[in-house]
């Protein structure tokens, strides 16, 4: 499992994160919920490995991946991440951007055929295929959340890290990328954590949801542990009542 052990994160005299302890288990899909500003970002950037906690500890499995003082790199963890701001390269084609984890991570065993290979089925996978040989800035936003998703999966990590990934999709889109993302998840088995501003959507996926508010986890439980018996006011106008 995905462990974080009292993590503190200060900027400042701002703290991000206050003793957070959280397992994520193997295989399991977690979404984190929370108004703007309490930290989720924060939490998923430590797990990736971007950032140290001030205090406290990071384990992935039996590794410790992070303290106050030290780090394991992203690249040395079996992470895919996809960022708020989908972050992708300017100087890219599509298909460069989904190939570049096969060739930077712990794929360097794939031939170059089979790299081909996945790289055709996950543009296909999210419907990009048509769009393989366009730059960035040739893309609506929907598009590149989509090649952000695409290079996210292309190399199968077991830790998947999203960060609203879904916010600029139509509806209609939003919700074949949700069966996509979920069955994404059943087939490989990845330990997602999911970051989201819709309660629908964090009910709808996750197996477990955490309520986070001002750094600190206001609740986590299952959708229909935390829809039914919200453990605060809080809880309840975040998942429960609200709309
Ligand atoms: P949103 O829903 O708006 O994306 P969030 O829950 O992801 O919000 P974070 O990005 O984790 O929030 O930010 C948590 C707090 O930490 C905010 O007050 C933010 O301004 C602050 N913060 C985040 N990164 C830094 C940084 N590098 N330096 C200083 N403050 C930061
Ligand atoms: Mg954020």
């Amino acid at each position: 499992s995905t462990r974080l052990h009292s993590v503190t994160k200060s900027f400042g005299d701002l703290h991000a994160l206050q003793n957070i302890n959280l397992e994520v288990k193997e295989g399991e899909f977690v979404a984190i919920v929370g108004p703007s500003g309490c930290g989720k970002s924060t939490l998923l950037r430590l797990l990736a490995g971007f950032d140290r906690p001030t205090h406290g500890e990071i384990t992935i499995g039996e590794t410790m991946a992070a303290n106050a003082s030290e780090a394991l790199p992203p690249e040395k963890r079996s992470i895919g991440m996809v960022f708020q701001s989908f972050a992708l390269w300017p100087h890219m084609r599509v298909q460069e951007q989904i190939m570049f984890p096969l060739q930077h991570r712990s794929s360097k065993k794939m031939s170059k055929n089979d790299k081909q290979k996945r790289v055709e089925e996950v543009l296909s996978l999210t419907g990009m295929t048509a769009f393989a040989d366009r730059m960035p800035h040739q893309l609506s936003g929907g598009q590149k959340q989509r090649v952000a998703l695409a290079r996210a999966i292309v190399a199968s990590p077991s830790l998947l890290l999203m960060d609203e990934p879904l916010s600029s999709l139509d509806a209609e889109l939003r919700s074949a990328m949700r069966q996509e993302i979920q069955r994404i998840h059943k087939h490989s088995g990845a330990t997602i954590v999911y970051v989201t501003h819709d309660q629908e959507e964090a009910l709808a996926m996750a197996d477990r949801i955490v309520v986070m508010q001002n750094g600190q986890i206001e609740q986590a439980g299952t959708p229909r542990g935390i829809y039914y018996y919200p453990a605060t006011a809080f809880a309840a106008t975040f998942v429960s009542k609200a709309n």
